[in-house]
């Protein structure tokens, strides 16, 4: 269907459907006609030539991110939680014969299993407009499972797409971005305006893709280096020490220790680290437990 970003055709077809935004479900559509084919451009982008791609969409809407990457694509699996819109993607992708719509919430699927079933031999990515209540959730569920996907390509809110890519040792990490940075490499591709969504959001938007990658440092626990990032970056005004000999409810004589162990200034401050330095105070961490 050609007219999907025609705010016309798209109050058309809503209405027909007797349909209303759930703003719990973060239901803003993307109306601006350039974003879609860039955001699906970029999503294959990287997938070899003589691979079939499969694409794992979440969250399709009424089908106009869908309808991009279905022409680009062997096969689009796309989830959609609220129910309301499967006549409706059954009337705007009635064209295509290589999309599956699952009715479901993206957090409980178990997605191993899915790409198995669904995507058996094809090189997988995943592209979505995500519903901004659950993306860290939505992104941390698709690194940690170590699914076998190639890349992320995905719509946040401004704010979510800066700390996701900031750099380490800059400002704007946190976190999630030394976590991140830990699965793959996250690139910011480009900005979207409040106004290319109907109804138009508070923020700004931006699209980013994380290009995964095998972890970058080997962490004896993986679960204590999430547990030392998380812990550096509880007080982030605080040194490294102070956060997290509070956080770890570690005695600071033998935080003291550790970061020496770990060859870590216990006057830096977490935004400052490497993900090395997480990596060798969670080893040096183990060692005293
Ligand atoms: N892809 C469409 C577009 O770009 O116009 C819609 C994007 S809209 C921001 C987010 C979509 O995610 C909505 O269709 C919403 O119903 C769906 N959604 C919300 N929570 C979800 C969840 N937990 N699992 C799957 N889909 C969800």
């Amino acid at each position: 269907m050609e007219r999907l970003t025609d705010i016309g055709n798209i109050r058309d077809i809503l209405s027909r459907h007797g349909f209303t935004f759930s703003k719990a479900l973060g239901q803003n559509f993307l109306i601006n006609p350039s974003v879609c084919p860039r955001m699906a451009d970029a999503a294959v982008q990287g997938v070899p030539t003589d691979a079939s791609v499969g694409v794992l969409e979440i969250g399709p809407g009424i089908g106009v991110l869908t309808n991009e990457l279905l022409q680009r694509a062997d096969r689009v699996v796309a989830v959609e939680l609220d129910k309301r819109l499967l006549p409706v993607l059954d009337e705007t992708l009635a064209e295509y014969d290589n999309l599956k719509v699952i009715n479901a919430d993206i957090l409980d699927l178990d997605l191993h299993k899915l790409i198995a079933e669904e995507f058996g031999g094809m090189d997988v990515v995943v592209c979505a407009n995500l519903p901004y209540y659950i993306t860290s959730p939505v992104i941390m569920k698709l690194l940690e499972e170590k699914l076998p996907i190639r890349s992320v390509t995905v719509m946040v809110q401004k704010e979510a797409a800066v700390r996701l890519c900031a750099e380490p040792g800059t400002r704007d990490s946190s976190a999630i971005t030394a976590a991140v940075r830990y699965y793959c490499d996250p690139e910011l591709l480009f900005h979207v305006s409040a106004g290319s969504f109907m109804p138009a959001p508070k923020v700004d938007s931006a699209v980013i893709r994380l290009q995964l990658h095998e972890p970058s440092v080997h962490p004896k626990n993986e679960k204590t280096l999430f547990k030392v990032i998380k812990g550096s970056f509880a007080q982030r005004r605080k040194t490294v020490l102070n956060s997290l000999s509070s956080s770890l409810s570690l005695d600071k004589q033998k935080m003291r220790d550790i970061l020496e162990t770990a060859g870590v200034q216990e006057n830096a401050r977490a935004e400052r680290l490497t993900l090395q330095d997480f990596s060798n105070i969670a080893d040096a961490l183990e060692e005293t437990e």
